[in-house]
């Protein structure tokens, strides 16, 4: 792989991610700034790292530290981001398709009668999706949750399927410009009647000629506002509600499709969240995605990769509340002693690093998992659980010892508090977690 992520290199910008990166030694680790995560992010033996997957984080940084941080304030007060600008700067740097597919595929082009085979590039790195974990860990170093969600709904959510499933023509046209940056994606699920209920979605394509005719809308669209195509979930047929599904790819500039607003939301404030409609909006058949009648299938294997995903993200936010939390409580002092030398409050902070430590060790454990072939929905939906009740629970309790200063704008504890909020409900709520748990467990009474 070294000589494949060298060639890439060579290829591309400046930030394309190196694997002669060295690792630093551990003399200049211990000397060096501690680093804000807990984890064992530098060793050697890590359990799923390798040094491939470090000199990918470390490029990220970069762009993270020159691109991203020192806008993360105005964003989030503009209640938006520029994501086309940005998932250029990560797709010209590869970061926007880490699991995508990067062979060749012949694709057979019938043009004025005859046929020519073309050769393929998707434009990913090809590498397995312990790396997208190492992406997403990453970005839980923007000091906001908004941009990093906006970015995994590109990588991790609506482009898992079309990937894995989608014709090589129709990757051409959305995988690959998703990939380089080129296109701004979002995922079509959730509408105003089904949420956690996905199978009770009403959204129609009925199949006129050639073209699919579809009706109805989506609510709580990540990127909804900005996106180029949306991966869309309706009901292709009426059959039974798990198998009348399908994933289509729909251009978001095409007739009929209205953005009716943008959603003001508590948090998650620089990503832009929209409700869209659709009004007899035309879609070639071709922008299936696979097989028709799979789109709920299919969605539900790309949700063990989103909520991995999202656990990745926030286990770096975690453990960087907790280290600023350090930080402040250290220097401030109450009666005489700095907060942090209370006993009550070390030890909260103990047990908080504890669990997220836990949590790590099953993110680690389910994407050993899941890049050897095994389905880990139930381990996935454990970790998003767990990610889900342990953010909720760190963010009140870190916030809570920053007193007043938790309680304004201008630290990250605050937009921590009001951000991961979402990850009980975003993505499948902890209900619906327990919900699939349970089943694995065979403890939910028969019908
Ligand atoms: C900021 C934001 C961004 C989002 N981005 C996207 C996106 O890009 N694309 C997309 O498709 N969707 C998106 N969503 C939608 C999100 O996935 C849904 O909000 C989520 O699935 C919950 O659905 P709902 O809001 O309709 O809540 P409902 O389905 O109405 O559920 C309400 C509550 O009922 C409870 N509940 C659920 N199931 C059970 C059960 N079995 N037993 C007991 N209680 C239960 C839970 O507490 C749940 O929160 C986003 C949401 C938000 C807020």
């Amino acid at each position: 792989m070294a000589l494949r992520v060298n060639l890439l290199v060579n290829s591309s910008s400046f930030y394309k991610f190196t694997s002669f990166v060295p690792i630093r030694s551990f003399s200049e680790r211990v000397s060096s700034k501690p680093e804000p995560s807990s984890g064992p992010e530098t060793t050697a033996d890590h359990l799923i790292y390798t040094r491939e997957h470090f000199a990918l984080k470390e490029s990220l940084r970069k762009i993270i530290d020159q691109e991203i941080n020192p806008h993360v304030d105005q964003w989030e007060a503009e209640g938006t981001f520029p994501a086309h600008k940005i998932f250029k700067i990560l797709g010209s740097a590869g970061f926007l398709g880490v699991n995508k597919p990067v062979d060749s595929h012949t694709l057979q082009l019938v043009c004025f009668r005859s046929v020519s085979t073309v050769l393929m590039e998707y434009g990913g790195l090809g590498l397995d999706f312990s790396y997208n974990v190492a992406v997403s860990e990453e970005l839980g170093n923007i000091r906001c949750g908004g941009v990093p969600m906006a970015i995994g709904v590109q990588t991790d959510m609506a482009t898992p399927a079309l990937a894995r499933f989608g014709s090589a023509e129709l990757k051409k046209e959305f995988l690959v410009p998703s990939i380089m940056g080129d296109k701004v994606a979002c995922l079509g699920v959730s509408e105003v009647g089904a949420g956690s209920d996905v199978s009770s979605i009403i959204t129609k394509a009925v199949q006129k000629g050639d073209e699919f005719v579809i009706n109805g809308g989506k609510m709580w669209t990540t990127n909804g506002t900005q996106a180029d195509w949306m991966c869309l979930l309706a009901n292709t047929s009426d059959g039974p509600p798990h198998r009348n599904k399908s994933l289509i790819c729909l251009p978001m500039n095409l007739p009929g499709v209205h953005i009716a607003r943008k959603i003001d939301k508590i948090g998650m404030k620089s990503s832009d969240t929209a409700e869209v409609f659709f009004d007899d909006v035309r879609v070639p058949c071709k922008n299936l995605i696979g097989q028709e009648g799979m789109g709920f299938t299919y969605q539900m294997l790309q949700f063990q990769e989103e909520r991995l995903w999202a656990v990745a993200n926030i286990l770096t936010t975690m453990d960087t509340v907790i280290q600023e939390t350090i930080q402040y409580t250290r220097q401030r002092k109450i009666f005489k002693q700095p907060v942090l030398y209370h006993q009550a409050v070390y030890f909260r902070l103990a047990e908080l690093q504890t669990e997220v430590e836990l949590l790590r060790s099953l993110l680690y454990r389910a994407t050993a998992l899941y890049i050897k072939g095994n389905d880990v929905t139930k381990l996935a939906s454990m970790a998003k659980l767990k990610g889900g009740r342990l953010a909720r629970e760190l963010s009140d309790s870190c916030l809570q010892y920053w007193g007043g200063m938790g309680f304004t704008s201008d630290v990250l504890v605050s937009r921590f508090y009001r951000d991961s909020r979402l990850m009980s409900i975003g993505g499948g709520a902890d209900e619906v977690m327990l919900g699939i748990i349970a089943k694995y467990m065979d403890t939910v009474p028969r019908k």
